[in-house]
């Protein structure tokens, strides 16, 4: 027993000396000037308007993309709609599901190319890149070619057909990841697509058009406009298109679904959130710090399903508090390239005065702040992995999306405590329970708003399983079969 108790409960640091482990640059070879993807070419901008795109991490341009204008969006609308009549939605789907398949494998085989590009033009770490975007998007390929010809079966007794051509608009947090999520359910279900990236990361898009051209997908099959919000708005306008996917803040979520309102434009919207991770004092503590961790400190937080807010029960509030300080104190803050790196740069300078903004909101409302020490890189834009003790439900930091490396915590004392105060927010995306109690992991499900919930485990993705949101979350699923249905039109059989 001696021995036991003299055991300090947290082991002192271990000091560690990293030599930089950069994944080599020139794996992508970047042109100066980027072109839209229509017809199956790139071309050059109508509008003859181009934008810069820089690396967060060290504000150098990397490349020009083309500023897509009304005439632009309008060309590659008829693109599509040339492609879905003459050719996409008569192929046979077996064959669809070929060049599914095919887009699948060149993914894995430009993977390394395709996690540089993401890490340079987005900030994200090499190691997330790597390891989470590229393989997810490649599985979601793979995923959907095997769906192209059974969708009978996916949804018997109801003659699904393909809407047509889907408007696809995703954000910069995960931009290959989300174009599969889009693209991929959209072409098994014989749609065609214009896709928009969103302005800070056209990169991995344009490669991918590149991937098209390798794979011969038939020209217009997948077109992609880059600009701005502009852009966006031009896409959603447009009266050639049968069916809008938006992934991105509630705000712009508002205001697509006004301009579709009386048109017969099919709709799914993947919005923000403040999911709450909540972890009982069953939980096995070391794990539930790693989730908690990874909940809110993976892509810098800029995750729709964060686990932003930590609710602690309150019988363990201070052991799980040292330990996450702790661990904070270990996570790498730097060079997005460098694979030893667990926090990258913050996308963009916007959203970096976003987060300024929230954190000093946290501080001047009461909220009690702790940032382990971290040299940050002179250029760029960075914020510490951040937390916030002594928060009330009604802070700011509490109830809006910060999307940045913070986290809120809380504490309740019961399950029902923890459900009310998790679902006091007006999203409703995703949750995390800890807990050793299998019924109580259902109890708590069944009871907390939110489309995902996670047990024992955070932000774990399988193209195979359904994801979307509540209220201001948003509708629709990605995702899983249920994936496929925002894509089709059913004829009801008697
Ligand atoms: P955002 O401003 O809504 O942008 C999303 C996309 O919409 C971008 O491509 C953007 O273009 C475009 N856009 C902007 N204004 C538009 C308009 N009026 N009409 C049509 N399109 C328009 O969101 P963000 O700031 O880039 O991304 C962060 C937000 O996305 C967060 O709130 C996060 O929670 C949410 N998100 C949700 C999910 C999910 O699955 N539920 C996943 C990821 C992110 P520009 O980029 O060129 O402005
Ligand atoms: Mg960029």
């Amino acid at each position: 027993m001696g021995s036991l108790e003299q055991r300090s409960p947290t082991p002192s640091l271990v000091e560690w000396e990293y030599v930089p482990a950069p994944e080599a640059r020139d794996l992508v070879r970047l042109r100066e000037r980027y072109g839209l993807f229509i017809g199956g070419e790139e071309v050059e901008p109508l509008s003859d308007e181009w934008f810069a795109s820089i690396s967060p991490s060290t504000e150098e341009v990397l490349f020009e993309a083309a500023q897509a204008g009304p005439e632009d969006v309008d060309r590659a609308v008829l693109a599509a709609r040339t492609a879905f009549e003459e050719d996409w939605s008569r192929r046979p789907p077996a064959e669809r599901a070929k060049f599914l398949f095919r887009l699948a494998r060149l993914i894995q085989e430009r993977s390394r190319e395709l996690a540089v590009a993401e890490s340079l033009d987005g900030g994200k770490p090499i190691r997330e890149s790597r390891d989470v975007d590229v393989p997810l998007a490649a599985a979601h390929f793979f995923y959907y070619a095997g769906w192209a010809d059974k969708l009978e079966y996916a949804f018997p007794n109801r003659r699904p057909s393909p809407r047509g051509v889907a408007a696809q608009i995703i954000p910069w947090n995960f931009p290959l990841l989300m174009l599969a999520w889009k693209i991929a359910p959209a072409l098994a279900c014989g749609n065609t697509v214009v896709l928009k990236p969103a302005e800070t990361t056209p990169l991995s898009a344009m490669l991918f058009a590149d991937l098209c051209r390798q794979a011969e997908l038939p020209p217009g099959v997948v077109n992609i406009v880059t600009g701005d919000g502009r852009t966006g708005a031009h896409l959603v306008r447009h009266e050639g298109i049968d069916k809008v996917a938006f992934t991105g803040s509630t705000e712009v979520g508002k205001l697509i679904m006004k301009e579709l309102a009386g048109r017969d434009v099919g709709l799914t919207l993947e919005l923000g959130g403040k999911a709450a991770n909540i972890v009982f004092d069953d939980a096995a503590l070391d794990q539930a710090v790693e989730g908690i961790v990874n909940g809110i400190y993976f892509n810098q937080g800029h995750v729709c399903c964060a686990g932003s807010r930590l609710l602690v029960q309150e019988s363990i509030y201070e052991p799980l508090l040292a330990k996450l300080k702790r661990r904070l104190s270990t996570l790498r803050v730097g060079d997005p390239l460098d694979k030893n790196t667990d926090v990258g740069a913050i996308n963009s300078r916007a959203q970096l005065e976003k987060i300024r903004e929230l954190v000093a909101s946290g501080k001047e409302e009461g909220a009690e702040i702790f940032q382990p020490e971290c040299r940050l890189p002179e250029r760029g834009f960075w914020f510490a992995p951040t937390l916030f003790t002594n928060v009330a439900q009604s802070y700011r930091i509490a109830q809006e999306e910060i999307f940045g490396p913070v986290l809120s915590v809380l504490t309740f004392r019961t399950p029902a405590e923890a459900v009310e105060k998790a679902n006091n927010t007006p999203y409703g995306l995703s949750a995390g329970v800890w807990t050793e109690k299998g019924s109580r992991i259902l109890w708590m499900a069944e009871r907390l708003r939110a489309g995902v919930v996670w047990a024992n485990t955070y932000n774990r993705f399988d193209p195979t399983s359904p994801f979307g949101g509540y209220k201001e979350s948003g509708f629709g699923r990605e995702g899983g079969r249920q994936g496929l249905a925002p894509y089709l039109r059913f004829e009801e059989v008697a």
